[in-house]
């Protein structure tokens, strides 16, 4: 078998079609090409009907009742912390607090390990390519403890420089906070080797990994971080819903950072003594169908498998890069040699906004903008680009749909010059 057929084989979707009835609807008429995974993905039957299952079966509120009913969706948001720790291979179940998304899992992060264990002088690395989300709560830590950012550098292909890594490592060093994938440029981190040299300076390391979950096998063991983010939403799951990793040893000593019902152990006016992890870290009641539903995507992209996810999606972006590339006037913002699932580019002559607004004209969905990566933007001296963003449903015709719709923008844009 030749290159290109082997290519084309691999390039096969792996859902059933009836999988995602979102995907069965016309867009202004139009065949739906959905390729803003990066933003989110879309849901499966399956989350669609565990979370209906849940409101029609289910519903109670936890942790806090005796009657049946609670006890049972107990059990249900519980199984959901050990389908979370299964699918991230955390020690123990315990090590998985559930947070709104990777936002709020960063800001927890922040606002109790930071707030405890930061003080003027210490430093932060931080990468040019994160999303603001790894970024900006960090600014209000520091701007709270007098700690200070370092910034590692990234090179033309978007890679990040370890070298200029490896040298703002010190002493002063408590934190690295590193994206696993890149959600502009799709560049892929070597988070074990960043995590290791991190270690080696005594630093904790935090993971976002809101665009590698969907993409990729990943082990916090083996990545050896401390803390790993992420949200459901971009992994087939429902909105509202995320974990956070922690390792035990620094969850265990982590303050509050939310107080009310559920993170406690006793409350008088004297003074309140606290819940162990992860209930301490849960204030509220939770959403507990969000939970159920994120489990669900779990175990949907686990029975696929997520090996196989990857080798698709590979075979996707490295089909559509080819295409893409031989368009006339078409530069690709993010070149690294390890990437996933995210086609980041620039068509000369078209702004962002205008080729994304093309392109939906055609019921193609893409995203146009900084894709908040704002640094990024900077570093490669543009205002956005368009960015085609992949997941397991999409497929060749997806990748020819954006192509024709990139011509079909060229061309009106030659003729509105010429007229
Ligand atoms: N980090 C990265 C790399 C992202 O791409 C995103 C969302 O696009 C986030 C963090 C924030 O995720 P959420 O909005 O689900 O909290």
């Amino acid at each position: 078998m030749n290159a290109p057929d082997m290519r084309r084989q691999s390039c096969l979707p792996l859902h059933r079609a009836e999988d995602f009835p979102i995907l069965e609807r016309p867009v202004r008429g139009k065949r739906l090409v959905y390729l803003d995974n990066g933003a989110t993905t879309q849901k499966p039957e399956a989350v669609i009907e565990a979370e209906r299952r849940f409101y029609r079966e289910s519903n109670a509120n936890i942790h806090r009742g005796v009657h049946w009913l609670s006890q049972h969706a107990t059990d249900l948001y519980e199984q959901g912390r050990e389908t979370v720790r299964r699918f991230l291979n955390a020690a123990r179940a315990e090590e998985i607090v559930f947070t709104r998304g990777t936002t709020e899992a960063i800001n927890l992060v922040a606002q109790s390990w930071g707030r405890a264990n930061l003080k003027a002088g210490d430093e932060i690395v931080l990468t040019a390519m994160e999303h603001h989300s790894n970024i900006v709560p960090w600014q209000l830590l520091c701007a709270e403890t007098g700690a200070e950012l370092r910034v590692v550098p990234i090179n033309d292909r978007g890679e990040l420089d370890l070298d200029a890594y490896v040298a703002l490592l010190n002493e002063r060093t408590r934190l690295v906070a590193v994206a696993h994938v890149s959600n502009a440029l799709g560049t892929v981190n070597p988070v074990q080797d960043i995590a290791a040299r991190a270690k080696a300076v005594g630093a904790l390391v935090l993971v976002d990994g809101a665009q590698a979950v969907a993409h990729m096998p990943v082990d916090v063991q083996a990545i050896g971080c401390d803390f790993y983010a992420f949200s459901a939403h971009k992994l087939y799951g429902p909105t509202g819903i995320g974990a956070l990793y922690a390792r035990w040893d620094v969850l265990r000593g982590m303050p509050p950072w939310q107080g009310g019902g559920d993170m406690i152990r006793t409350v008088s006016f004297e003074g309140s003594t606290w819940a162990d992890p992860p209930q301490r870290f849960e204030a509220g009641t939770p959403n507990i169908a969000g939970v159920v539903g994120m489990a669900a995507a779990i175990d949907y992209v686990s029975a696929i498998g997520l090996e196989r996810i990857a080798a698709h999606e590979h075979a996707l972006l490295e089909y559509a890069t080819e295409a893409v590339c031989k368009l006339p006037g078409v530069r690709l913002i993010g070149t690294a040699r390890e990437k996933a699932s995210i086609l980041s580019f620039m068509v000369d002559g078209i702004h962002p906004h205008d080729r994304g607004t093309i392109l939906d004209m055609e019921g193609i969905a893409i995203r146009a903008g900084h894709h908040c990566a704002m640094p990024v933007m900077k570093r490669f001296g543009i205002p956005g680009t368009a960015r085609a963003s992949f997941a397991l449903y999409n497929d060749e015709r997806d990748v020819e749909a954006l192509v024709a719709g990139i011509r079909k923008a060229q061309a009106m844009f030659d003729g509105g010059a010429a007229r």
